[in-house]
């Protein structure tokens, strides 16, 4: 159920980097006119440009994230406007304050873990509906009965789990914490930078709702910043999207080409290939190839010697050496090439798989009823001074790849080397 082994840091980095900077930016005093003036603006501006960019990207989830956040900022930065100019809030200040502080994390964790799964239109239409509906509901109950909703919401219903830090309605807690399960589920089921953001962001309206009358400009940095959050995981995951391979995580072909702009004189470029992988398809079926294919890149990702594994394309593989000369790394395409041939793969049932490696090893062994495993051939090739592009450099490889296949599979070749190297297999 949980992906644990697919949770990476870098997922969460941008938005810590915004939330840190949020708080820094809110503790600062005596702001210039040029900061005033831009906090003024920058919610508004950063929904407008971000609500612009999730919509070419698509993202209606993101978008009334957004939204929901903007409408919170814009409620509360009236009443803070307020207290401001007249140095006493306005008569409905309590009531809107307690409102958003019981309603932005509901609605946060609602739209955050709202996947998009039907038409786009129709999508759109229901979370529309759902904000409408939540918000005159609201909007109702503070004109009909503002002090009964008052009464209602200040309550404090548990005394004996009251602390005395705790500025925010009592109500408000227990909601919180519920939003911050549900979203850190959503993250553990599936890691990506979105659902990260959201946790992040989440955690940042926490600390921004008690500071909203008492320092300056918190709501219009830490909105923004939950925003920008937001906005951020889009591009990380459009990056990831355009870049990485879905089916290993590796770095795709795009990737590589952009790698191989970028290298200097020396370099090594390795290319393998799976053997004999169409028979095993046919024999095991597409979905354990595809399981097999994870398992190679993983073994390949992890290469010593500083090399940086690529999916080229089908079960194709490439390796990149940069700065270094191919004697150097022979040594460690011959042991990855040995790792992979030397791991048996338990086959499961096909309801019994699990999700990730760490369980896969957990189980393997009780429930195996067969084990399998697959060969990889490599060719390999340096820079030479008759190669004029990296694109050659990748050709050669190529070459000695199909010199590798020729000489038996499961072994590593060198272009321009007559010596095969590594353990063919007999078939
Ligand atoms: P050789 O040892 O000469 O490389 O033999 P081969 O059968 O591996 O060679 P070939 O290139 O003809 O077959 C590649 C096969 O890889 C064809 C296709 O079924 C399989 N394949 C390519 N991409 C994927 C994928 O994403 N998932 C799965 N399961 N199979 C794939
Ligand atoms: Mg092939
Ligand atoms: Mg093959």
């Amino acid at each position: 159920m949980f992906r644990l082994s697919a949770v990476r840091p870098s997922h969460f980095l941008p938005s810590v980097c915004l939330l840190v900077s949020g708080l820094a930016a809110a503790y600062v005093k005596d702001l210039n006119v040029f900061f005033t003036s831009l906090f003024n603006v920058l919610p508004t501006l950063v929904l407008l440009l971000g609500g612009a960019y999730c919509t070419v990207y698509r993202r209606q989830r993101e978008l009334f994230l957004m939204v929901t956040v903007y409408i919170a900022y814009f409620l509360l930065d009236t009443q803070a406007d307020f207290y401001r100019d007249n140095s006493r809030v306005r008569e409905d200040a309590a009531i809107v304050f307690h409102l958003v502080c019981l309603l932005l994390p509901l609605m946060f964790a609602l739209y955050g873990a709202w996947q998009e799964r039907t038409h786009l239109f129709q999508d759109m239409v229901a979370r529309f509906a759902v904000l409408l509906a939540v918000g005159s509901v609201a909007l109702g109950l503070e004109q009909s009965f503002p002090q009964a909703l008052l009464g209602w919401l200040a309550e404090i219903r548990w005394p004996s789990l009251h602390g005395q830090w705790m500025s925010l309605i009592q109500l408000a807690y227990p909601v919180f914490l519920i939003a911050f399960v549900v979203l850190v589920v959503q993250y553990l089921r599936q890691p990506r930078p979105l659902h990260a953001a959201q946790i992040v962001g989440l955690i940042g309206i926490f600390w921004m709702l008690p500071q909203t009358f008492i320092l300056p400009f918190t709501l219009n940095i830490m909105c923004s910043q939950v925003m920008l959050m937001i906005a951020a995981a889009v591009s990380h995951e459009a990056y990831q999207m355009a870049f990485r391979d879905e089916l290993t995580g590796l770095p795709g072909r795009r990737a590589l080409n952009e790698r191989m702009q970028r290298l200097g004189r020396n370099y090594v470029l390795a290319m393998t290939d799976v053997d004999h992988f169409k028979k095993f398809n046919d024999t095991h079926g597409h979905d354990v190839g595809d399981q097999v294919l994870r398992l190679v890149a993983s073994k390949l990702s992890k290469v010593t010697g500083g090399g940086r594994a690529y999916r080229y394309g089908g079960e194709e593989f490439a390796l990149v050496f940069a700065g270094k000369s191919i004697e150097e790394c022979l040594p460690h395409l011959e042991a990855v090439r040995e790792v992979i041939a030397n791991y048996n793969i338990q086959l499961r049932n096909q309801e019994s798989r699990p999700q990730d490696d760490h369980q896969g090893r957990q189980r393997r062994g009780a429930s195996a009823a067969s084990s399998v495993s697959v060969t990889i051939s490599i060719g390999v090739s340096e820079r030479l001074l008759d190669h004029r592009s990296p694109d050659e450099v990748l050709k050669s490889a190529d070459q000695a790849l199909y010199s590798a296949k020729g000489a038996g599979r499961n072994c590593v070749m060198a272009y321009g080397h007559q010596a095969k190297r590594g353990a063919v297999r007999t078939a």
